[in-house]
């Protein structure tokens, strides 16, 4: 085949992609906005070699720790949002370290076998999934054993949509000399995240959720003391890709530890600057996910979470005689919108609607409510009201 005609091939192939792009309103990936693609095509140079990268990268590094409130540094792993949990786990632990592992989600739940993969004791603490971790049962749990490493909690666990109070949370973990690694993935950019003020020692979070980039880089901010205990350490770290101490002199040394995908965070500083000059942003999320919650209780369906609803993603249980996958495909087959079912223990109980980041805007929302109070009526479920109506008479209240 000719240049020219693999062109065109190209070219085709992307008109007939853009033909029927979906509406994905789910938790993640999330929908992307244009100036955000048009930057992961900007011209590239060499970002192992030239030093002008390493300050950008930086830039955009600083920049985030300003956007969550932290003095820690910053940085952008090559790899989907999960390496910086892996990263955080392989990082910190040693053979036979105690790790309390929060467990009050699928994600929640999920560390504890970074922390075994690694050669670590992983303890759950396992509580409802229904809600949000009581601080004050916590404490009590503490009292008694406080003997670990580190322990892992999710801010907004997003199978179930709960919200966890990070903020009591791990000050009280590092006033027992527990570190403290959180994962924010879903969290930040949809729920406030003040990281100094709670006391995180590593946070992580990813692209394609309320940040809007598409999928593929992770990010971490990480304290003195985890660097620290990092340092510390009697054996060497258990992996290359994933040891954040690599990271540790990049800038000065003006070396990566393998080459940085230049396009993919190009894409993410533009989203990241978007979310800086859009100030309503916390707020918007807020106002949509209580105004969802409302519409869908007032059509009769009920909400998974009985407390502590984050404000990304709303999670309502499958009603009684219908599949998930009625529900679903329905959508996707008559209205071209797409939203998740879920995996794990919540498989085919659950439906979520994301609402994070792009896909936060009342147009979407309240078109994505109107299409499944069709297909809901359609499958034999009838509403009790007109979600789209209440919906959009909540949001202003
Ligand atoms: C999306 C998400 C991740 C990252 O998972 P990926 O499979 O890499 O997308 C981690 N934690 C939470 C809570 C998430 O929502």
């Amino acid at each position: 085949m000719s240049l020219e005609d693999f062109n065109i091939k190209v070219c085709k192939r992307q008109a007939a992609d853009e033909e029927k792009v979906l509406k994905i309103m789910t938790p993640g990936p999330v929908q992307v906005a244009e100036n955000v693609r048009k930057s992961r095509s900007f011209i590239t140079t060499n970002p192992d070699l030239d030093e002008r990268f390493y300050d950008f990268y930086k830039e955009t590094c600083d920049l985030f720790a300003k956007e969550l409130h932290t003095k820690n540094n910053v940085y952008i792993l090559d790899g989907e949002g999960i390496l910086g949990l892996e990263a955080a786990c392989a990082s910190l632990t040693e053979q036979g370290d105690r790790v309390l592992v929060i467990d009050n989600g699928i994600f929640g739940k999920g560390f504890a076998d970074f922390v075994s993969i690694y050669g670590g004791e992983p303890v759950l603490y396992t509580v409802d999934y229904h809600r949000p971790v009581d601080v004050n049962e916590l404490e009590k749990f503490l009292d008694k054993d406080s003997n670990f490493k580190y322990a892992t909690v999710v801010h907004s666990d997003t199978p179930s949509g709960v919200l966890n109070p990070v903020d009591k949370i791990c000050p009280l973990l590092k006033s027992h000399g527990i570190l403290t690694v959180v994962d924010s993935v879903t969290g930040m950019f949809a729920d406030e995240l003040y990281v100094d003020n709670s006391k995180i020692d590593i946070v992580c979070g990813g692209s394609q959720k309320a940040l809007s980039a598409p999928p593929g880089l992770a990010f971490v901010a990480v304290s003195n003391d985890a660097m620290e205990a990092m340092e510390q350490r009697k054996t060497k770290i258990s992996s290359f890709y994933a040891n954040l101490l690599t990271f540790k002199t990049y800038y000065e040394d003006k070396w990566f530890p393998y080459t940085m995908p230049i396009s993919c965070i190009y894409g993410l500083r533009t989203a990241l600057d978007n979310i800086i000059v859009d100030t309503n942003h916390l707020y918007r999320h807020k106002r949509i996910a209580y105004a969802v919650r409302k519409a869908l209780k007032a059509a009769g369906l009920d909400l998974y979470l009985e407390d502590g609803y984050a404000s990304s993603v709303t999670v309502f249980n499958v009603p009684d005689g219908l599949k998930d996958s009625q529900i679903l495909d329905k959508m996707r087959s008559e209205y071209n919108i797409m939203l998740a079912g879920c995996f794990d223990v919540l498989a085919g109980k659950v439906i979520r609607i994301g609402h994070m980041g792009n896909n936060a805007n009342i147009a979407d929302v309240s078109c994505t409510l109107d299409a499944l109070g069709n297909v809901l009526n359609e499958l034999g479920f009838k509403c009790m009201a007109d979600m789209k109506e209440v919906f959009l008479n909540s949001i202003k209240e």
